[in-house]
This record gives structure tokens, sequence and C-alpha cells, in this order.
């Protein structure tokens, strides 16, 4: 598959056209950034790690039920994808009470959560990605209520099916961040990447940080926790 212009680079990926038309590229960069840019480093090794991680979990997804843009992997840091119309959105679930949402409700980290939390984000950097409901996705016309209604059953499938290959890796699920888009036709797959970046995940037996907390929170050791996640779920 022929790689050709580049239609996006973002903060951790680059993306690019095909000869096909309707599939492209992703290439997983190194490069991190958190607090929505202020802080930008890098990650020795990340990109190949997410590009293994997200082909791998893509893959178990689509055999239990949640159509994904994975295509297949063309090299270390490179797959090939669907292409699709990005719904602006970013689809949260959580188990566990972490980051935005502790500070939100005044809750200790660590709180479990009586049941999943859904929540949404107009994916939009200048603005800071702000938390919207469905009520401004759909007066903004950023999905109709049957393509929500998809995007929450497969995000609550992502949720069951991560939560049991993450617990039998001694992984805990905290919470995690996913992208949706429309193909040409209409159909709405799960797209973009689910990884260290993207996931918090904690170890189950220490309570250990084993994803992108690492670097946000200046704790170190980003490389190894994300070299221990891949090893955990792929034994490399
Ligand atoms: P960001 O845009 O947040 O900096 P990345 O660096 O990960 O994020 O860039 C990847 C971009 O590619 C994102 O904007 C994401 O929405 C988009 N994307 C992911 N999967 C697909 C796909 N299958 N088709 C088209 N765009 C995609
Ligand atoms: N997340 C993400 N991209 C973002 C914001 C959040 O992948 O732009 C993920 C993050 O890794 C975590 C979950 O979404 O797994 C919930 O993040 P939260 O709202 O707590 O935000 P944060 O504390 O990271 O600001």
């Amino acid at each position: 598959m022929e790689k050709r212009q580049l239609l996006y680079e973002g903060k951790a990926k680059k993306v690019y056209a095909t000869d096909d038309e309707s599939l492209c590229v992703v290439a997983y960069k190194d490069d991190a950034t958190a607090g929505n840019g202020a802080k930008r480093g890098s990650i020795a090794g990340k990109g190949a790690v997410n590009n293994r991680v997200t082909n791998h979990l893509m893959r178990l997804l689509e055999q239990n039920g949640v159509p994904t843009h994975f295509v297949r992997q063309l090299s270390e840091r490179e797959s090939l994808v669907k292409k699709v119309d990005i719904v602006p959105l970013e689809v949260i679930v959580r188990n566990i009470a972490a980051g935005s949402l502790a500070q939100r409700l005044g809750v200790p980290e660590g709180t479990r959560l009586a049941a999943p939390v859904l929540e949404h984000c107009y994916k939009n950097d200048a603005l800071g990605d702000p938390m919207v409901n469905e009520y401004h996705i759909l007066a903004m016309g950023w999905a109709v209520r049957e393509e929500l209604d998809t995007i929450a059953q497969y995000a609550f499938r992502v949720n069951e099916v991560l939560a049991e290959v993450l617990r039998g890796a001694g992984i805990q699920l905290v919470d995690f961040k996913l992208e949706f888009g429309r193909t040409a036709e209409g159909k709405i797959l799960l797209a973009d990447e689910i990884s260290g970046d993207t996931c918090r995940f904690w170890d189950e037996a220490t309570g250990e940080k084993l994803d992108k907390d690492r670097f946000r929170r200046d704790m170190g050791g980003e490389e190894d926790a994300y070299r221990e996640v891949l090893h955990r779920l792929l034994g490399a």
C-alpha cells in the first residue's frame, strides 16, 4: 500500500493518504504532550508500542462485536486503517474516579464508581476539549441521535471487552478515551488509538500507574511502563 501525501499531523500521529481513497496510513510518533500541549516531550519507543497495543486491542474488539477502522499493521510504527470522517468527540468511559472526574466531583482518585460513566468532550484543542452533553452534540449537529446511541453501545462494549482482557494481564482499566468516525457509507467505526496515551492502566496488585500519567505528572519511568503493558498483553 503506497503512502502518499501527509493529510494531517497531530500530536501523537501522522495520517497519510494512500492510492485507495477509502484507506489511510497512520504513523505513530514518540512525541508526547500533556495539559492540552502545555507540556511537550517524547517517550522513547512509545510509537512502536502504541501501534502494536492498539492493533492487538482493535483486532480483539472487532472479534467481539465492535467494528473498527483497523485493516493491518504495515511496519513497526505504521498501520493501514479505513479512512473515516471523525465525529469531533472524545468519548470517555470511566470505571474508577481519576484525573478530571476526581477533581470535578471532589472524590479521591481510586474511588470505584458504582456503574461505568460515559462522558463526551468536544474535540477542539483551541477550546481545551470542553465537556458537552448529548443536547449540545445534537444542537451543534456533530452527530445524530442514532449515531450517539450506536457510539454509546460500542463504548460500553469496548469497556467490557478491554476490562476483561486487561484483568487477565493484572491491569485495572480505570478510564479511557475513544474516537469514532463515519465511513463514506455512513457506518460508525471505532477509530484512532487505544493505548497508554488514551487509557489509564493501574497495576492490579500494586496500583502502580502504567500509562501517560507518569509523563503528565513528571513521575518518570514512562518508557518502562508502556513496555510493561505491551509485554503483559502480547508477551513481547
Ligand atoms: P490529535 O489530533 O489529537 O493531536 P493524533 O496525533 O493522534 O491526535 O492525530 C491523529 C488524528 O487522526 C486525530 O485527529 C484522529 O482523530 C485522526 N484519525 C484517527 N483515525 C482516523 C481514521 N481512521 N481516519 C481519519 N482520521 C483518523
Ligand atoms: N484522554 C485522552 N485525551 C484527552 C483527554 C483525556 O486520551 O485529550 C483520556 C485520558 O488518558 C484518560 C481519560 O481520557 O484515560 C480521562 O481523562 P480525564 O478527563 O481525567 O483528563 P485528564 O486528567 O487527562 O486531563
